[in-house]
């Protein structure tokens, strides 16, 4: 076994060998601008990045008009959250999303606040999850948009998305998921779903940074959208700039494998996120699982250590990778606002950690893991004078 572990997995996943293998000719032979028309370079390079689409496309039961590339997630969510109130800001001005959302959705929806559209943040309940109600009651006749994630990616929880997309669908209003946990977890199918832009990216799925794409639905219903940037008529004018051919190629590769592998891999990832969540149990008393028991990611698991703070209990296990409940927002460390929002106390939101499972995770480095979790939790509660208090 090597150290460190990595078990980070919703904040990026390394590019799996065969995805690099199928992007690296890209990088140097064929090196081509898919834009430029008239010579075998800039060919080859269309047809590359024609054929990824294609495979993008099918991979989520779309049309390959339907795929616009982006940067990755953040500016596919900016596009479709900015992009809809800005084609239809004649139609209304009022957004419904939720409180739990990825930052991206959340602060182009601040943004779309501060220019005049009104926002309603839909709670969610102590497991995260939202009720499909409570969007029908947001639902206005000036509701241009609703965005809901598929997946969480601090919690794992998995959202009704079906029965929100058929409010939305039944009302005429777009519906807008943010899917990047959910790629390569959950079966999506845009054409059976009631989904019209769905934002996701590469590097959470084992391909690499710096790619991602936002789908819009292109017919029935077709969806209204403008461009964040202005510069020539790439990607159907919605997202101008040189397309990055590699990058595309291997986004590809990734969804491709992703899906193929879902089935196996789901039930592996559970089986040792179950197993994890074993160890600390019975090794640990006042420990409490954040999220829904039931649906969930496979791969995911938060957890709380009373008395114990997050980043003392990573600072104290420097040869696994993870990541605490807590952020850093420029000096201030502020409890997760997704914790908060599922009910979770200042103190254990302070004291809480989430393992992302991946793809090269083993068993043994699982074991390892949680016994070092059991290990350190132990020493820093020992300090800890509350917890001595509490002992009696
Ligand atoms: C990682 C992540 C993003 C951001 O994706 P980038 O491609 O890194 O910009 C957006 N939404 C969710 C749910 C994510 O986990």
């Amino acid at each position: 076994m090597k150290l460190p572990i990595y078990m980070d997995h919703h904040a990026t996943t390394p590019v799996d060998p065969r995805v690099l293998e199928a992007m690296l000719p890209f990088f140097t032979e064929r090196f081509g601008n898919a834009a430029s028309r008239h010579h075998a370079f800039g060919w080859d390079a269309e047809n590359a990045v024609e054929d990824a689409r294609k495979e993008i496309a099918r991979a989520i039961g779309a049309e390959a008009r339907d795929i616009v590339f982006t940067s990755g997630a953040t500016e596919a969510d900016n596009l479709a959250l900015r992009g809809v109130a800005e084609a239809s800001a004649s139609r209304g001005n009022h957004i419904i999303t939720s409180r739990i959302e990825h930052k991206a959705v959340l602060d182009s929806a601040a943004r779309l606040e501060r220019s005049g559209f009104e926002v309603t943040y839909v709670p969610v309940n102590s497991e995260g999850l939202i009720d499909p109600a409570d969007v029908r009651r947001a639902i206005t006749d000036r509701t241009i948009l609703i965005s809901i994630m598929c997946a969480n990616n601090e919690i794992g929880t998995l959202q009704p998305i079906a029965e929100i997309g058929a409010l939305a669908r039944e009302r005429g209003i777009p519906f807008h998921t943010d899917a990047v946990q959910a790629i390569g977890k959950l079966p999506i199918n845009v054409s059976t779903d009631p989904i019209d832009l769905m934002s996701m990216t590469a590097h959470k799925i084992y391909g690499p940074k710096g790619i991602g794409a936002l789908y819009v639905r292109q017919s029935r219903p077709r969806v209204r959208l403008a461009p964040l940037i202005d510069g020539g008529g790439h990607e159907h004018g919605l997202r101008p700039g040189t397309l990055p051919v590699p990058l595309i190629v291997g986004f590809a590769k990734a969804i491709t494998l992703a899906i193929a592998e879902m089935e196996t891999e789901n039930v592996r990832l559970a089986v040792l996120r179950d197993r994890l969540k074993k160890i600390i149990t019975s090794g640990l008393d006042e420990v409490y699982v954040n999220g829904s028991e039931t649906r969930r990611l496979p791969n995911n698991l938060n957890m709380s250590f009373a008395y114990v703070e997050g980043e003392s209990l990573l600072m104290g296990m420097k040869d696994v990778a993870l990541s605490s409940g807590s952020a850093c927002t420029s000096s201030l460390v502020e409890p997760s606002y997704v914790l908060k929002a599922v009910g979770v106390g200042e103190e254990l939101a302070h004291s809480s950690i989430r393992f992302g499972l991946g793809r090269f995770n083993t068993a043994e480095e699982v074991e390892y893991v949680g016994e070092k979790i059991v290990e350190t939790v132990k020493r820093l509660r020992a300090l800890s004078p509350l917890h001595e208090l509490k002992k009696g």
